[in-house]
């Protein structure tokens, strides 16, 4: 069934709508086209120079077609006279097959062969900075131990419940939002849904978070640790399966400790097996590496993990499993792309539920403190180039993934790594001057 876009427009009051697409960087593309355009749009697709983003492609590559996809459709609740539409990408008339939102419906189509669909929830931590990025907004925000601060949250009343009534609005769930564990640092949290959803309100949760901050004069950050001293901002995944068959929670199994089934176990495996190549995508920039493996912050504790581990309802692992019949992965940050994050959390746990990975034995100690004492668990990659360098030897996340993808990928974040590695910094200068 075909959505009359240009019949909705007028029903809505829509005058414009917003054709966007997520590059490999996960900055969003977008053109802003009249409504009286959005039938013809709908057809051939809007026309991009592939390579003016960050996609692998060249200046003498044919047009690319960000093709809307109706079903994304969101009006802007802060701008109800745009309509926002995520869109694939094609060229030549093929889908683009490292185009993030097109391999995560590959994805997706891989796990229904399997019989299971996909669902997660995302965790968005986020900072209001100041807009020249300096500093956080809120100067009485200084707190040793911030997170649940009642005065500070409540001291951004005005943006947290603009947002929030957005998505009450947008029909999404939300149910809590709180002051998190550093200074000027915010979570909002809304239910879970299948991959594709939950990775378009992702993305859209970001354009939404950071546009109404600007709208009261402030900036949200996503970036993963944008206070040395202050815990990160995580995007954690929390992350079931359903049969396809008769709607059932594969992961559910009530007769263990943790209530896991075994196929929750192999999916865990999966991600355990490729964590290393994972922090590629799920911790895809030079400053992610801040976060993971960070010394303890000023709340205490950094929440964030250092070694490729599980545990149940305890916050210092990769994964944590709070709950029976789901289990939350801890490593992503807000710096991950919406659509790769889902897609690469499928792609990781076909690889276990296929190839019977075995995520080993259950560790019930505090990481942070005690993690020394246990042997044989490996480490997360220290920077960004290791983690690159992991995935380009991950075989299974190369056959999951497709070689296409991964050799783009890998092709424009290595280029993004020599960029940072060519940069002279201060702290260089200062230790290596009087050399
Ligand atoms: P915490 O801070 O304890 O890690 P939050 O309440 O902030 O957890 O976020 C939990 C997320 O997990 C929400 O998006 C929620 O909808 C989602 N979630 C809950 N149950 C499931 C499930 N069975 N499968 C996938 N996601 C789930
Ligand atoms: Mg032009
Ligand atoms: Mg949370
Ligand atoms: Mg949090
Ligand atoms: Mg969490």
């Amino acid at each position: 069934m075909s959505i009359d876009l240009a019949a909705v427009a007028a029903e809505k009051g829509i005058k414009y709508f917003l054709i966007s697409y997520s590059d490999l960087f996960g900055t969003l593309r977008a053109k802003l086209v009249p409504a009286a355009a959005i039938g013809g749009m709908m057809k051939s697709g809007a026309g991009f120079a592939g390579f003016a983003t960050w996609l692998d492609m060249t200046p003498a590559n044919a047009d690319m077609f960000a093709m809307p996809d109706p079903e994304s459709l969101i009006q802007l609740p802060w701008k109800p006279e745009v309509g926002w539409l995520a869109a694939d990408l094609v060229i030549d008339g093929q889908p683009v097959a490292h185009a993030p939102r097109n391999l995560l419906k590959a994805m997706v189509e891989k796990a229904a062969a399997l019989g299971f669909e996909v669902k997660t929830g995302v965790e968005c931590e986020f900072f209001l900075i100041q807009p020249d990025g300096s500093a956080i907004s809120d100067p009485a925000d200084t707190q040793a131990k911030p997170c649940y601060d009642q005065q500070a949250l409540m001291r951004r009343y005005d943006v947290i419940t603009e947002i929030c009534d957005a998505m009450l609005e947008l029909g999404w769930n939300p149910y809590q939002n709180d002051h998190e564990d550093a200074n000027g640092q915010f979570e909002m949290n809304w239910d879970f849904g299948p991959v594709l959803e939950t990775a378009d309100r992702h993305t859209f949760f970001k354009y939404m978070a950071k546009s109404i901050a600007e709208k009261h004069g402030l900036r949200a950050t996503f970036m993963p640790k944008p206070f040395l001293k202050l815990t990160g901002s995580g995007c954690h995944a929390h992350i079931s399966a359903w049969s396809t068959k008769d709607g059932s929670n594969l992961f559910a199994d009530t007769s263990d400790a943790i209530g896991l089934s075994k196929f929750g176990y192999k999916f865990i495996g999966g991600i355990m097996h490729s964590a290393e190549a994972l922090c590629a995508i799920t911790n895809p920039t030079v400053n992610s590496y801040k976060r993971i493996n960070a010394p303890v912050t000023t709340s205490g504790a950094t929440w964030a993990p250092n070694t490729i581990t599980y545990s149940g309802n305890n916050r210092t692992h990769l994964i944590r499993v709070p709950d029976g019949g789901r289990f939350e992965f801890r490593l992503p940050d807000g710096s991950v792309n919406p659509y790769l994050l889902q897609a690469a959390i499928i792609a990781a746990g076909i690889d276990g539920v296929t190839n019977d990975r075995d995520p080993g034995e259950r560790l019930d100690i505090n990481m942070y403190t005690d993690g020394h004492k246990v042997t044989g668990a490996k480490k997360l990659p220290l920077n960004m180039l290791d983690a690159l360098r992991a995935l380009y030897r991950c075989d299974a996340m190369k056959e999951m993934l497709g070689e296409e993808f991964v050799g783009s990928y890998l092709k424009l974040r290595t280029n993004d790594w020599n960029d940072y590695a060519r940069h002279l910094s201060t702290w260089e200068r200062e230790t290596t001057l009087d050399c």
